[in-house]
């Protein structure tokens, strides 16, 4: 099926972001569903913003395919939330894996690629299922937020990635990590248990590490390199 999103131009995108620039998450995530019905994705790493989204989807019972990318290399706690969320919303969640096992990566590419070409890691074990995920869809929903900085600190609500064909939808461009843990305190939401550990950013065991106080909140990923997004989100 060929994506309605990819015919839409900048300028109208543009336009769209700029309409819903005070607009609150629900209000950005019903504009979503209901401009492309059915074709909507929310993808989950199941950080404290998944819980978030999960909570807005499923109590407005908005029409939205939910995605996990499971790299084979996620945390036990990251499951355990995951499982947590689809118990107390009635969830259901599409789970995309990649196309090797880490065995046969390991096989195939030698041992532990992510610490020699992290790039090419993400590339195969994030990137192409997420791609997979995202074939008909129109939309894609994630819990980026501006707050987090880098790349991402020029976040609008919609945007186009063009490459893929989809408008990112970022209901909650705005939030700080405190407005996040402040909604899911009062919504007594399931949150990932690694975030009370002095992880703020989460995503597989070999290239999470906790931060210190104070440091950036996505410190803790790939610290070792200069790597600081998995290939997912491309800079808008
Ligand atoms: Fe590989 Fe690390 Fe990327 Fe996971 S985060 S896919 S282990 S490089």
């Amino acid at each position: 099926m060929s994506s309605v999103a990819a015919t839409l131009p900048a300028a109208e995108v543009d336009a769209l972001a700029e309409q819903f620039s005070d607009a609150t998450a629900a209000e950005i995530l019903l504009e979503a569903v209901e401009r492309f019905p059915g074709r909507v994705v929310l993808t989950c790493s199941w950080q404290r913003t998944s819980s978030v989204l999960v909570h807005l989807v499923a109590t407005q019972a908005l029409d939205v395919r939910i995605v996990e990318v499971d790299t084979g290399l996620l945390f036990p706690e990251t499951h355990e939330v995951r499982d947590r969320l689809i118990d107390r919303f009635g969830i259901h969640v599409e789970t995309l894996r990649p196309r090797r096992t880490v065995a046969e990566q390991a096989a195939d590419e030698g041992a532990e690629l992510w610490l020699r070409e992290p790039d090419a890691c993400c590339g195969l074990r994030k990137v192409e299922p997420l791609e997979r995920a995202l074939a008909g869809a129109d939309a894609w929903v994630s819990g980026l937020r501006r707050s987090s900085g880098g790349s991402r600190s020029t976040l609008r609500p919609f945007s186009l990635d063009a490459a893929r064909g989809v408008i990112k939808v970022a209901p909650l461009w705005r939030w700080s990590s405190e407005d996040v843990e402040a909604y899911c305190a009062e919504h007594d939401l399931p949150v990932h248990a690694l975030h009370a550990q002095g992880y703020p950013s989460i995503g597989c065991v070999p290239c999470t590490q906790p931060v210190a106080p104070g440091e950036d909140e996505r410190a803790g990923r790939w610290a070792w390199t200069g790597k600081t997004e998995c290939g997912l989100h491309r800079p808008t």
